[in-house]
């Protein structure tokens, strides 16, 4: 498929236009994390908000030196270091394992050898680590290493199915239908906003259809009007501030 003309990637560049006009264009760092600080703070936001996996991240960061030392903890100090995240024994032990792993597979704590690689070689890598699925990889592609490239959330899910732009019943399936029609140079936009509208407006239960910058595109059938309750920012966004 090209992507530059098939009809659901200029539906993505309009909506992308759109949520420009309603957000601007997202905060984004100059200087990119290491794929690997990447990886661990995505690990931590799983099923938990932006400033709960923030403060289990930098709880690692602050009270540790290096990755190595945190390889060498108990996984249950390592449990209790990352608590307020929630989903402790199982974040500690994915962090644990993926630590020890690139310790005996590479002699160092980095994954500097994915760099060279495409953007499926990369997910093909990460995934194998054990815990770490399709949306944290894709996490490490765009965050940390620029690729055009839309991890696709619950909230991004939601939103992409209700507007129109995915017809499918699991995030790695709307991953896929979006990322094959993803116009060069929007992912970060797009994605980050996206998940802001996501949060904000069409939440999962009475989106705010009436404060909806899509309303006129979207092809959700059950818009609700009944509430236009005040918008609550939450645009605090845990993989830029890694
Ligand atoms: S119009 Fe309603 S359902 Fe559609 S994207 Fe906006 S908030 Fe969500």
């Amino acid at each position: 498929m090209n992507k530059k003309t098939s009809s659901l990637s200029k539906k993505i560049l309009k909506i992308n236009e759109l949520l420009i006009q309603k957000y601007g264009i997202p905060y984004r760092p100059q200087n990119s994390p290491s794929p690997i600080d990447m990886l661990i703070a995505t690990i931590l936001s799983q099923n938990t908000n932006d400033r709960n996996s923030y403060k289990a991240f930098t709880n690692l960061k602050n009270n540790y030196n290096s990755w190595d030392e945190i390889a060498k903890l108990p996984v249950k100090k390592i449990e209790s270091e990352i608590k307020i995240a929630g989903l402790g024994k199982q974040k500690s032990f994915t962090i644990k394992n993926l630590l020890n792993t690139l310790i005996k597979k590479n002699n160092e704590i980095s994954l500097s050898y994915i760099t060279e690689k495409n953007d499926e070689e990369i997910i093909h890598a990460l995934t194998d680590f054990p815990g770490i699925g399709l949306k944290t990889a894709s996490c490490v592609l765009l965050f940390s290493l620029k690729r055009n490239v839309c991890p696709v959330d619950t909230h991004v899910h939601r939103t992409s199915n209700r507007i129109g732009i995915a017809e499918s019943n699991t995030p790695d399936k709307t991953y896929v239908l979006i990322n094959n029609n993803l116009p060069e140079n929007i992912a970060h936009s797009f994605h980050t906003n996206l998940i802001r509208l996501g949060r904000e407006i069409c939440k999962p239960a009475n989106p705010l259809c009436g404060n909806c910058p899509l309303n006129k595109i979207c092809k959700f059938k059950n818009k609700n009007y009944s509430s236009t309750g005040r918008n609550i920012e939450k645009n605090f966004m845990l993989l830029d501030n890694v």
